[in-house]
């Protein structure tokens, strides 16, 4: 390494650059800090640009175009006969994508002055002085030193495995999923969390008989209850086979793929084969060999405990993104929690994350958004609740585009009006969510959104008559 590097203070060093950790750089070099950004592969943007958001919603895009197709001739459209899929075209589109992405990082970092690093970091121990140590070791295993007033860990995580399994081509996670040369015959979803059931989704638009095994008794259980209920019957409807209450208990390989054994909601030993499966059972922050015993920092089921500056118990050592405890593992959540740490760090103002606040969203066939409270965990608050439902059966835009299925549920405090959360399983149900976090976030109440004109017509009009059904008077249905 240059002896200008090791004699350089940064103000700021930062540890991953994935989503949190790359926007954490940038928004701190906009506030003037002089940043240095330790990733160990080459191409920034971590689980979400390479194996994680970005494929995967490349792909779920590959699949509504396909889906459209099917139904070309319902829209007048002729002439285009059995349309084939090119699986290969297909991840070459999705692979232009990512490397479009990298490209921009690279292109922000200069832009933005920050000295990229390429190795894998790890603290020595607290500050000396007000200033830490770190060593970088790089892949040819040469180590480098690294001095900075403050650390940001942003690490990311890893998809969790059953017990006694490895990934190979059979037993797959994100990664090896996405990497996959060919659509499978058949595919077993362990995991109907939000990245168990878009592959759920893609392959059986693709033409995999799908099954999907959740140990919970519903599926997308962060959701609404009536979510996971209609998702559920859509999901079935379109045929795939949801097995809820399931214990996995065994997988196995046999010659043509695999085995799950599974005990399902009866009590019941079941058998399913398949030619791949899929673990997506959750994911495991990258904390185990960043040096973090040499600190005062606190551990939580492998995460890390953070306050609302996303400070850990360690002095000038922050911690964003997927190895944060308490916050979902989503890539808006570790790039928001990048921009407070930074703000902290440059002495400026800052909110900090609410849970209550973050969108979630699952890129299905429909598609689900929501932010908030659900109807039963507004009722545990002590709410008194009252509830509006409106159906995109009455929306005019869903049936332009050919897409009725779902419905918008908005939560309220009955008292005041207060919107406290807002459910949506349907067409650009991510995008419409928008709306709903806006509101939440100013604190909108039922009649002030029941009179904010709504562009005609629009997918967001349903959000409009879901905020009247809240007074039962609901214009469309
Ligand atoms: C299949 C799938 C789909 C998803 N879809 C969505 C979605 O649609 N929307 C959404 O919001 N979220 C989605 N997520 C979650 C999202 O990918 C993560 O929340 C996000 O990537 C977390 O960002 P991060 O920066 O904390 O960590 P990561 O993106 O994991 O990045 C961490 C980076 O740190 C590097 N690193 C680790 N240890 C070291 C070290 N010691 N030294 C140097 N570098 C290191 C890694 O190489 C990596 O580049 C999805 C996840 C998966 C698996």
């Amino acid at each position: 390494m240059a002896e200008s590097k090791i004699e350089t203070i940064y103000d700021v060093a930062i540890i991953g650059g994935g989503p949190a950790g790359y926007t954490a750089a940038i928004r701190a070099a906009e506030y003037g800090l002089k940043v240095a950004l330790i990733e160990e592969s080459a191409k920034l943007g971590g689980t979400c640009l390479h194996v994680g958001c970005i494929p995967t919603k490349a792909l779920l895009f590959n699949a509504e175009i396909w889906d459209h197709l099917k139904h070309a001739a319902e829209f007048g459209i002729e002439g285009i006969g059995a349309p084939t899929l090119n699986w290969a075209a297909v991840h070459q589109r999705k692979n232009a994508i990512i490397t479009k992405h990298v490209k921009g990082l690279d292109f922000l970092m200069k832009k933005h002055k920050i000295t990229r690093i390429v190795g894998y970091g790890r603290l020595l121990g607290p500050a000396r002085d007000g200033v830490h140590e770190l060593e970088v070791t790089a892949a040819g295993g040469e180590v480098s030193p690294i001095k900075a007033k403050n650390v940001i860990l942003a690490t990311g995580s890893e998809a969790k495995m059953l017990p006694g399994l490895k990934p190979d081509d059979r037993i797959l996670t994100n990664i090896e999923i996405l990497a996959m040369e060919q659509i499978p015959k058949s595919l077993i979803v362990i995991g109907a969390g939000a990245v168990g059931m878009e592959f759920a989704s893609l392959f059986r638009t693709f033409g995999s008989e799908v099954t999907i095994l959740e140990f919970l008794p519903r599926v997308v259980p962060v959701e609404d209850e009536e979510i996971s209920k209609e998702i559920t019957r859509l999901f079935k409807k379109r045929g795939i086979d949801v097995n809820t209450g399931a214990k996995v208990e065994k997988v196995e390989k046999t010659e043509a793929g695999v085995k799950v054994t599974f005990t399902d909601a009866n009590g019941a030993a079941q058998v399913k084969e398949a030619e791949k499966v899929l673990v997506a059972v959750g994911r495991a922050g990258r904390t185990s060999d960043l040096g973090l015993e040499k600190t005062r920092i606190e551990i939580e089921r492998g995460l890390i405990k953070v306050n609302e500056a996303q400070e850990t118990a360690e002095p000038g050592i922050f911690a964003i993104g997927d190895i944060v405890a308490g916050l979902p593992q989503l890539a808006h959540v570790g790039a928001m929690s990048g921009m407070i740490a930074a703000a902290k760090i440059a002495g400026r103002t800052f909110r900090p994350v609410r849970r209550d606040r973050i969108p979630g969203c699952t890129y299905t066939e429909p598609q689900i958004g929501s932010v908030g409270l659900t109807e039963t965990q507004a009722k545990e608050k002590g709410y008194e609740v009252k509830v509006g439902k409106f159906p995109f059966a009455g929306n005019s835009k869903a049936t332009i585009i050919g897409s009725h299925d779902g419905f918008v549920k908005v939560v309220a405090d009955a008292k005041y009006g207060e919107i406290l959360g807002v459910h949506i399983l349907g067409p650009q149900a991510t995008e419409l969510i928008a709306e709903a976090v806006a509101v939440l976030e100013l604190e909108g109440t039922v009649e002030e959104l029941m009179f904010t004109i709504h562009a005609h017509p629009t997918l967001a009009e349903s959000l409009l008559d879901a905020y009247g059904a809240v007074e039962g008077m609901a214009i469309n249905a």
